[in-house]
């Protein structure tokens, strides 16, 4: 079932909590025994965050960040932290867990900004990837999908607070963003 402002669906429900699955078990895997900290990027990574958690045998704890770079459906090119961790991030294995990476921008920054704080180690998970998009270079360590340049909602991404609650990642109709 799609959505009538959606011209296309790109990734249905299967395909990705498959992969959800998938990224769960290596995660559990690389981070046996150790001390990980999944720090959420609100809000776009909730709905991913919690398919991931649940697929994932860990003994984690869960934090939460709030960035704001966009405004409707393009960049402001500047990261503005709304909502920092409440956990200490001191000698912890981090995970960033986010749900695109665009230009980059954002993760750069969290990445600056959470190094500071004397992590043990500190890594990067996005469900979803536009590499053409890239404007600086950041290397996530774990990735769902890397997709086209077209700006996606579902499975928690937004436009204007809308469409969060999709079940599929999907294109948006040009009229309604636009
Ligand atoms: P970046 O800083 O990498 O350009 O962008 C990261 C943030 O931009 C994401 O966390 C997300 O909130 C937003 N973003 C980037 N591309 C898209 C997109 O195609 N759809 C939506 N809904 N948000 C996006």
């Amino acid at each position: 079932m799609t959505h009538p402002d959606i011209e296309r669906v790109l990734l249905g429900e299967a395909e990705i909590q498959a992969r959800i699955k998938e990224l769960g078990q290596t995660i559990s895997r690389d981070y046996a025994g150790r001390r990980l900290l999944l720090v959420g990027i609100l809000k776009g990574s909730v709905v991913f965050l919690s398919d991931l958690l649940r697929s994932a045998a860990l003994d984690c704890e869960v934090d939460f960040m709030c960035v704001s770079s966009y405004s409707g459906s393009g960049s402001t090119g500047q990261v503005r932290v709304l909502l920092d961790l409440r956990e200490s991030a001191d000698g912890k294995d981090l995970l960033i867990v986010e749900d695109i990476m665009d230009t980059g921008l954002t993760l750069h920054y969290l990445l600056e900004n959470l190094k500071t704080r004397n992590p043990r180690s500190i890594e990067v998970c996005v469900l979803l990837d536009k590499p053409q998009c890239r404007q600086v270079p950041v290397k996530a360590k774990y990735t769902g999908f890397q997709i086209p340049n077209a700006f996606v909602v579902g499975f928690g991404l937004d436009y204007n607070e809308r469409y969060r609650q999709l079940p599929f990642v999907g294109v948006l109709r040009e009229e309604v963003c636009c």
